[in-house]
């Protein structure tokens, strides 16, 4: 910068005024004095150009929001004010353009290139100055930097464009909390329209929802740290609440003071009912809407934390329905879930409210009793469960017999966490499913290697058939009368090779499980039919074979044809097929029983009730039965020595199956007592170790094949 281009600026005053229309004078006066310094220090840039768009006198003001460093570096710059200082050169046209209409331009605002390339906003307000004859001798006026401003408005634009477009409502509250605003989301979400809000009270609350303390607590908040956000219960228009987030911070004034408070208002009322309704699909079974596995699991988990701190007991009570998976294959998967929703109801109405009662999963439940003194009170729970199941459930119209099997298991004794009792009351529900008589049965440690072995057992059953391990033991029946073996009933043995001969009391019901029974009763029964046919062509002189039928097999469709295969291929007579099938296969649905039951004794078979007085089944349907045999339960044989009462069941039995037209046989025949008594009330055929244990089929026959002891 040169010297001359700093000249002082007062020589600049006294050039500028001397310009003026005024006579100049070379004393400064106090009044020029004055002028100047005015010119000098205003923080507003003051100039005069030309017409044609050159600076004639600028203040230091003006310099300095042109970016220039003195004015006169400004006046010797900037020499073309369209074409240099504009951004948009035709300002400078609607600038002259208003001077010479009106010879004064307000508030023109305007963006120019600042000294440095950068841009800026200014305003301006001037005016012309013109001679005597009334033309314009130049242009005066002062300059503002409004960039900020600009900025500032840009900004509000923008704030005012969120306000208005946002989802979520939005409330501006003075410190009165009286409303100044409110953004149409708001009005959307609550239904209050503006008016209804504006310059009233804040209230926004549903009433009844929150304590008293509930808002004086969150404008403590809110003084204090500035914002607060959180979870409340609003209202919309016609009253109804609605969970929203909340969050309020404040707007403080120049002052610092608080003027304002800002309240945005989430409506999560939906997302609420989601979440609700996942948690719920989370944890209750969908079928039953009782609480689920996972539930359970943390429900008893729960109840064994109290438990422990106070020193009580619970019982956890595995149920397992039995023969479920026939009645759904059977009759159908809805007929399946409506049996699954009527368990639970009954469950859920033979327990207290404080239990819980769960669905594990396919036909199982589990129930956690709390609140229970010793294992008899839950035996006591079992026995009630059971009592409720003992009427049929109605589904799709049909009366179906549906018993469950209860394993039950005890914190602290059976286990201290949820997994454990669970598990053992599983083991436990498992030998109560083995045990015909017992349907509730409590954990004992020994199940434990019971069930592993259960385990070792079920797969070596998978490879048994294909390595042809079964094998068919024969017990003599004998006539009474004479003691002459008639007849044989045909009971399957596995050869185990590690094992040795392991009974079928061992391994039907595992079979009867995991799908193996089908194959295994075929076996079963075509290798009596072979043994029969061949002991006949042998000169055997038996009248009949007996097979037992599971109720597994029973219930399956294709058993009809299975029998009618077997019938074909090994040419036996069918009449000395018998057919041993227990209570429990028929009880479950006892009109489709009957149609079975016909079909098959139109093939030609013999049918007996195996095992029977020990099911729930009534006297009353016998006689709807297409049967021919009863077989009465080696539990009544057993004492009737000693026992008069079972010798009267005995001998009702006998007398009922007779004027019915049914054959009776007795099994378990132990001691001649028993034959005797048995031979008096007019058993016609007994079987049991007395006559003879069940044998391999040589040995069966050479039994057999001898005269009869007298
Ligand atoms: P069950 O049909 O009632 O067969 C009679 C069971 O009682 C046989 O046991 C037999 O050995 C036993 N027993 C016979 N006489 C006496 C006696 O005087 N005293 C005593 N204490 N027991 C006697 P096993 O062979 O162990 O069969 C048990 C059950 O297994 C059978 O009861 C039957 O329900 C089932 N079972 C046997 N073989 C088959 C089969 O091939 N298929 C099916 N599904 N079940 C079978
Ligand atoms: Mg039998
Ligand atoms: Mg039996």
């Amino acid at each position: 910068m040169t010297q001359e281009k700093h000249k002082p600026t007062g020589t600049m005053f006294q050039s500028m005024v001397a310009t003026g229309e005024k006579t100049p004078t070379t004393a400064t006066s106090d009044a020029e004095l004055q002028y100047r310094s005015i010119f000098e220090n205003a923080v507003e840039g003051i100039y005069q150009t030309t017409v044609n768009g050159q600076y004639l006198r600028v203040n230091p003001a003006l310099s300095k929001i042109y970016g220039y460093e003195s004015p006169e570096a400004l006046i010797d710059d900037l020499t073309d004010i369209a074409g240099q200082l504009y951004l948009d050169p035709t300002r400078r046209d609607a600038f002259k353009k208003a001077m010479a209409d009106e010879g004064i331009v307000r508030d023109f605002e305007a963006q120019i290139y600042r000294a440095d390339g950068t841009i800026i906003w200014i305003t301006e307000n001037a005016r012309c100055v013109r001679g005597a004859a009334g033309k314009i001798l130049y242009y005066e006026g002062t300059v503002e930097d409004i960039t900020r401003r600009k900025a500032d408005e840009q900004q509000i634009r923008l704030l005012a464009k969120v306000f208005e477009s946002v989802g979520d409502g939005i409330l501006i509250v003075d410190r009165d909390l009286v409303v100044r605003a409110v953004n149409p989301a708001y009005e959307t979400i609550t239904s209050f329209s503006e008016q209804e809000l504006t310059d009233k009270p804040l209230d926004i609350l549903a009433p009844g929802y929150h304590e008293k303390t509930f808002l004086p607590a969150i404008w403590h908040e809110v003084n204090l740290r500035g914002t607060w956000t959180g979870e409340a219960t609003c209202r919309r228009l016609d009253g109804t609440p609605f969970v929203a987030t909340l969050s309020a911070s404040t707007v403080k004034d120049e002052n610092g003071e608080l003027s304002h408070t800002v309240i945005t208002c989430a409506d999560i009322s939906f997302r609420k009912k989601q979440e609700h309704r996942i948690k719920h699909q989370a944890s209750y079974d969908f079928l039953t809407n009782l609480p689920n596995r996972w539930l359970i699991n943390d429900r008893l988990e729960q109840a064994i934390s109290r438990a422990f701190r106070q020193k009580t007991v619970l019982s956890v009570l595995y149920l397992d329905l039995n023969g479920f998976k026939q009645i759904n294959d059977g009759m159908g998967h809805q007929a399946g879930d409506e049996l699954l929703r009527s368990v639970a109801s009954r469950l859920r109405s033979s327990t207290r409210l404080s239990d819980i009662v769960g669905r594990l999963g396919g036909d199982e439940f589990l129930i956690v009793a709390t609140d229970v003194n010793d294992q008899n009170s839950s035996k006591k729970l079992a026995d009630k469960i059971l009592y409720s199941f003992a009427h049929p459930f109605v589904i799709e119209g049909r009366e179906i017999y549906c018993l469950p099997s209860i394993g039950i298991s005890h914190y602290p004794n059976d286990g201290n966490t949820a997994q454990l009792l669970i598990r053992n009351a599983d083991m436990a529900m498992f030998t109560a499913k083995q045990n015909k008589a017992r349907t509730a049965v409590c954990f004992e440690s020994h199940m434990l290697s019971a069930a592993s072995e259960r385990l070792s057992i079920e797969n070596d059953l998978r490879r048994a058939l294909e390595r042809q391990e079964f094998v068919l033991y024969f017990q003599p029946k004998v006539e009474s009368a004479s003691h002459g073996i008639v007849a044989a009933e045909a009971l399957v043995r596995w050869q185990h090779p590690e094992r040795g001969l392991v009974p079928p009391g061992a391994f039907i019901s595992f079979a009867e499980e995991c799908g193996l029974i089908a194959a295994i009763g075929e076996w079963t029964l075509r290798e009596a039919c072979r043994q029969f046919v061949s002991w006949r062509a042998a000169g055997l002189s038996i009248k009949s074979v007996s097979v037992n039928l599971s109720p597994v097999q029973f219930l399956d469709s294709h058993l009809i044809d299975v029998v009618k295969r077997i019938l074909n291929e090994t040419k036996i007579d069918p009449n000395c097929l018998e057919l041993e099938l227990t209570e429990g296969a028929m009880s479950v649905d006892i009109e489709k029983a009957i149609t079975t039951l016909g079909t098959l004794k139109a093939l030609g078979v013999k049918l007996s009730i195996d095992d029977f007085g020990t099911g729930y089944s009534s006297l009353a349907y016998l006689k709807r039965l297409p049967i021919d045999i009863v077989k009465i339960d080696r539990s009544f044989v057993k004492d009737l020595d000693h026992n008069p009462a079972d010798s009267d069941i005995v001998g009702a039995i006998i007398g009922l199956a007779d004027r019915l037209g049914f054959g009776v046989v007795a099994e378990g025949v132990e001691t001649a007592g028993q034959a005797n008594i048995l031979g008096a009330t007019q058993c016609a055929l007994l079987q049991g170790y007395l006559f003879g244990r069940p044998l391999n089929a040589v040995e069966f026959a050479r039994m057999a094949s001898k005269p009869a002891a007298p």
